[in-house]
């Protein structure tokens, strides 16, 4: 998607601060952190939202967790917690159209979301 701004982060047209990459997903810093710790993990397919996930997505998705959830541990973040979270389309303030777990953390965080 030649007008996808996170596939063009994942290609290197735009720069970020990328702290983890493999395979399936890349993930990083977000540009306006929410948190101490504001990661967003991106598969390299694009997929546009949550609503596009297909059967044969699972894999992909479910690996963003995995991947998260690493990255949590050697941030040290596991034991006091943390948030992963999908917007998906206006109600929920999606902004960008290829899907992204947010991770969020380094601090106390309040529920419900707004
Ligand atoms: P959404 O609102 O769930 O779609 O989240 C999009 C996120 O992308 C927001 O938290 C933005 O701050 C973040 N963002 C937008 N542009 C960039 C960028 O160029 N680099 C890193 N993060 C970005």
């Amino acid at each position: 998607m030649s007008d996808c701004l996170f596939c063009k982060i994942r290609d290197g047209l735009i720069p970020a601060k990328v702290v983890y990459k493999d395979d399936v997903c890349l993930a990083f810093k977000d540009i306006n952190p929410q948190a101490p710790t504001h990661v967003l993990f991106i598969p390299h397919k694009h997929i546009p939202t949550v609503n596009d996930i297909a059967a044969e997505d699972e894999a992909t998705v479910g690996h963003l967790f995995t991947a998260a959830a690493k990255l949590v541990k050697e941030l040290g973040h596991d034991a006091n917690g943390y948030r992963v979270v999908m917007n998906t389309n206006g109600d929920a303030g999606q902004t960008v159209f290829h899907i992204h777990l947010h991770l969020l953390a380094g601090r106390s965080l309040t529920w419900p979301p707004g």
